[in-house]
């Protein structure tokens, strides 16, 4: 394991190498690992594990079986796969028209949660009593430490380059010769000044390079090896609720939004709206004249949610007075909106998590150690 620049970096080749160790990349060197001991394989992380500022760090962690019927079979895979780590709490789904398998709210809800939201405007639950919390940052360390433990190589604070045709000059194996790839790892340093810079540059071969690497991945595809791919990447806040929540506490979702309790509250967790345009970063703006770093499609998600979960307009919601006080986090966001990966060319594969990771990303992972396996 290299952690910093003063740790010096020898090996040139690997058979396997996965860029970005967030919740995907993890799983995967994991079950990678498993299927495959005899290839090498080195995980490199542009930060700290998990990422402070990557996908996993904030996902809601919420596991329901309300998925599509294609869908069904890497939920439950997923289910089975986080095991222990899921800790079953079930999920009000609160409606505002009765379906098959709803219930009356005053039925379901003990005189707490019937406090919080208006039953006029959602009279109707559906339980599901097999949804469930865990900590995906939790889950990343130790699919991470598994993968080391069985073998792995992991470099901390590098940042990988793809090189498709070419570097400095050289002409490399064309993707589609079957050739290996050649990746530049920057290994990153920070200086007294705290901004992030390149200390020196290494070099590896590679025979086979997964990009993991969450919302940059697709970009990361187009400029190092000019292939482009329909997958974008959004940025998602999630304002907090000041409201007791306790472990029992069931996940609450109701309007499009998901109320996931957590720490003694719970996290508001909007829908992703849409993807947001390249080089998009989010700004602070100014509400009411007030300023406040909450995007706007935040702002009307929540207010839309309002009129049945009452409790969101009261004191509790958190919404910040500037950017740094919303959490927020860039998220994959794959065409077709479920966690997915792809063969881009002979020697690189995008693997990619994005807003439903929680629900179906370890089969995804699962599936792409199975095919790595059997190249
Ligand atoms: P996912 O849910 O897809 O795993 P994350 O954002 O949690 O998404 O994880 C992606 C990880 O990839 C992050 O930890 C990020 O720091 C890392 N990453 C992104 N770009 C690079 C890169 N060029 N080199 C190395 N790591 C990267």
């Amino acid at each position: 394991m290299w952690a910093h620049v003063g740790q010096p970096f020898a090996p040139a080749r690997y058979d396997v190498l996965i860029v970005g160790a967030g919740r995907m990349g993890a799983a995967l060197a994991r079950f990678l690992r498993a299927a495959r001991p005899d290839l090498s394989l080195l995980l490199a992380e542009e930060g700290g594990l998990p990422n402070e500022e990557g996908a996993t760090i904030l996902a809601p962690g919420v596991w329901h079986a309300d998925v599509p019927p294609e869908r069904r079979e890497e939920a439950e895979r997923t289910r089975v796969l986080l095991g222990d780590a899921l800790t079953p709490c079930g999920l009000l789904d609160l409606q505002g028209q009765a379906g098959p398998a709803t219930r009356p709210v005053s039925e379901v809800l003990g005189p707490d949660l019937l406090g919080w939201i208006d039953a006029g405007v959602l009279p109707h639950v559906r339980l599901d009593g097999r949804a469930g919390v865990y900590s995906a940052g939790q889950l990343t360390l130790g699919h991470a430490q598994t993968a080391i433990r069985e073998g792995a190589d992991l470099m901390l604070n590098v940042r990988a380059e793809l090189h498709g045709h070419e570097l400095n000059g050289h002409a490399l194996d064309r993707p589609g010769s079957g050739g290996a790839a050649r990746v530049a790892l920057h290994r990153l340093s920070v200086t007294n000044t705290h901004q992030v810079v390149v200390d020196h540059t290494v070099n590896v071969t590679v025979a086979r390079v997964v990009i993991a690497a969450g919302a940059p991945g697709p970009a990361l595809a187009e400029a190092g090896l000019g292939i482009v791919t329909p997958h974008r990447a959004a940025y998602r806040q999630t304002p907090r609720l000041e409201v007791p929540s306790t472990s029992g506490t069931p996940v609450l979702r109701a309007e499009g939004l998901t109320l996931r309790p957590q720490s003694g509250g719970f996290t508001v967790v909007p829908p992703v709206p849409h993807p947001d345009p390249w080089g998009y970063v989010p700004t602070g703006g100014r509400l009411v004249g007030v300023p406040v770093g909450l995007r706007r499609e935040t702002l009307d998600a929540v207010m839309r949610a309002m009129p049945g979960l009452s409790v969101l307009a009261g004191e509790g919601l958190v919404v910040g007075r500037s950017i740094a006080d919303i959490p927020g986090a860039w998220l994959a966001v794959p065409a077709g909106d479920w966690p997915t990966w792809e063969r881009l060319d002979d020697t690189h594969w995008l693997l990619l998590g994005g807003e439903r990771a929680d629900l179906t990303g370890l089969a995804v992972a699962e599936q792409l150690a199975q095919a790595l396996a059997a190249t």
